[in-house]
């Protein structure tokens, strides 16, 4: 019987409650929204003690589904100031989901500053100090949780920038070598960790019981489908593109495409994109040797394995992993064409605890201010430690690139909601902009990877330029919403649009896990139930569709190569969600 473990930081007390019949059908993002929706007060200061952290593993999450390790983390946020759920995958999730847990709800917060790290076992929660743990790198920190706590424990963590309570501090869990590195980065929930005094959460799974499967057969006809779809889609089959080259095989793709935000968003291609891709990542690997590994999984029982191991040039660990966001924008937006140098700041990024999208935007941001030059590394490694230090500076580009840009009186700011964009230009590919636009987190790609359709003809063959997509741009955000929540990760989209079984097999997992009867057409339903929920929280919490616009530059600023400027109608905009 799966329960709910309720966190309590005013009074320090951790209790287990049964799930209410409202939540049983939920798991991921569809249960951090809705909880987060039901409980905190949409007006009410994210960082203050009416605001909640919700983790949530997925519905099939902690069974053998295939690359299905994600956990949702949701709350209001400091970054954007609406709802928020960002996900990660790691190993944490499964054994979540195998002790039965079905959400861990932190709420309150504490009366004095300190810190406190939380200890999850089969047999309860207990809390215990973590004050030694506070004020140093979680590349530090990880491998003595790994020795006092024991190595097959998952760990979920804050690191400085959680504790400076910066709104571009993300949650950390640990990837399948124990390394610090998978993150739940957007939207600032590391900071709303950090302000109810909680540093971390161990999780130990042994003994688990595992997850309940109503439906044993329909689950296992569905796992089989889904993973039959992954091993033969091109782009997610062992030796297949992601698994090759890693998310970055990208770069040269949208590179092409003259939608590769280049210095700040001032071009769509960057002359030095080759330098920075997934293909020099795979040479790296196999030049240098050493730890260097493409075709890495972050959590036990990923098909696709995306992830990768960069190695240093004597072949020690440079970083891990670089993902296309990451080289992107700690790359090719900061104007910087050494992958060396990316792979150092991604190191940084992973030490302190921050999202390296909303990291390399402020640090574009802050170039654009004259901080410093684009393509400087040493500085751009120089504006990092400022946040790790957290000195005014650093505090002032912790609170990501809208409030970073207001406080430098940068006008080029390219960020929605105060969130900053992703890798790819909405100049000059509309779809994702719209998505940007109107997505209830902020500027998110992973609202709705239109990009699918829009660039890489998966799921459909769209003009990138062509501004009637709102009922693509729909469509999109209501099936990530149900993946979300069944607990995969957002990448066996690209095998499931194309192949139907794959999409058939998803949802069979989801109904034998829960014992429904949801076919294809549910899938719809579900996600949109959770898109209005997220969306009446963000109303009323202050938004209106003026929140929901492209950044004005955009609108004269024409983007080359393609010289195109952000020309979607408000009207589109505001239709997507009015249908
Ligand atoms: S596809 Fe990549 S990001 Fe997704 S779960 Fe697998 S390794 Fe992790």
């Amino acid at each position: 019987m799966s329960k709910i473990l309720r966190v309590n930081m005013s009074d320090r007390t951790a209790v287990y409650e049964d799930v209410p019949e409202k939540y049983k059908l939920l798991g991921g993002r569809g249960l951090t929204s809705t909880m987060i929706s039901d409980e905190v007060d949409p007006t009410c200061h994210p960082l203050g003690p009416n605001n909640k952290l919700v983790f949530a593993p997925g519905i099939v999450t902690g069974t053998t589904a295939p690359t299905s390790g994600r956990v949702s983390v949701g709350g209001k946020s400091p970054l954007t100031g609406g709802i928020k759920e960002a996900n990660a995958g790691t190993g944490w999730s499964q054994l979540v989901g195998r002790l039965g847990v079905k959400a861990i709800v932190v709420e309150g917060s504490p009366k004095e500053s300190e810190w406190w790290g939380l200890h999850v076992t089969k047999n309860g929660a207990e809390f215990f100090p973590a004050g030694d743990y506070v004020g140093k790198g979680l590349s530090e920190i990880f491998p003595d949780l790994f020795e006092r706590f024991g190595e097959k424990v998952g760990i979920a963590a804050i690191g400085v920038a959680g504790e400076h309570r910066m709104g571009m501090a993300g949650v950390c869990f640990d990837d399948i070598d124990n390394r610090p590195s998978r993150y739940a980065g957007r939207g600032g929930l590391g900071a709303v960790m950090g302000s109810k005094g909680l540093k971390l959460i161990v999780v130990d799974g042994a003994g688990a019981p595992g997850v309940e499967i109503a439906n044993k057969e329909l689950f296992d006809q569905g796992r089989k489908k889904l993973a039959n779809a992954l091993r033969s889609h091109d782009l997610t089959k062992p030796g297949g593109a992601l698994n090759s080259y890693g998310t970055a095989v990208l770069v040269n793709v949208i590179n092409e495409a003259g939608a590769f935000p280049t210095r700040n968003f001032r071009e769509g291609r960057f002359e030095d994109a080759a330098k920075i891709s997934g293909e020099t990542m795979a040479e790296y690997c196999k030049t240098r040797g050493g730890v260097g590994t493409m075709g890495h999984p972050c959590h036990p029982g990923c098909i696709i394995q995306c992830s990768n191991v960069i190695p240093n040039p004597d072949g020690t660990e440079m970083a891990s992993c670089i993902e296309y966001e990451t080289t992107w924008a700690l790359g090719a937006n900061c104007g910087i064409g050494d992958l060396d140098v990316v792979g150092k700041l991604t190191a940084m990024c992973n030490d302190i605890g921050l999202d390296t999208i909303e990291a390399g935007d402020v640090i574009a941001v802050a170039m654009e201010a004259g901080l410093a030059e684009f393509g400087d590394g040493d500085a751009a490694i120089g504006l990092l430690e400022e946040v790790r230090k957290g000195t005014p500076l650093g505090r002032i580009l912790g609170q990501g690139t809208g409030a970073a840009a207001k406080v430098l009186g940068v006008v080029r700011s390219p960020d929605v909601k105060g969130q900053g964009m992703p890798a790819y230009e909405p100049r000059a590919i509309k779809g994702i902009g719209m998505t940007y636009a109107i997505s209830t987190m902020g500027a998110d790609h992973t609202s709705g990877y239109t990009i699918a359709p829009e660039i890489l003809a998966c799921g459909g063959d769209l003009d990138q330029f062509d501004v009637d997509k709102a009922d693509v741009v729909r469509n999109f955000q209501y099936a990530t919403a149900f993946i979300d929540t069944s607990g995969h990760c957002l990448f066996i989209a690209f095998a499931i649009l194309d192949i139907v079984d794959g999409f058939e097999g998803l949802v069979e997992e989801c109904s034998g896990v829960l014992g429904t009867n949801w076919t294809m057409d549910d899938v719809g339903r579900i996600g949109k139930e959770i898109l209005d929920r997220e969306l009446a929280f963000n109303r009323a919490a202050g938004f209106t569709k003026a929140d929901d616009r492209i950044p004005e530059f955009m609108k004269y600023e024409k983007l080359p190569p393609h010289n195109v400027v952000w020309d979607v109608p408000d009207e589109t905009l505001d239709a997507v969600f009015r249908a």
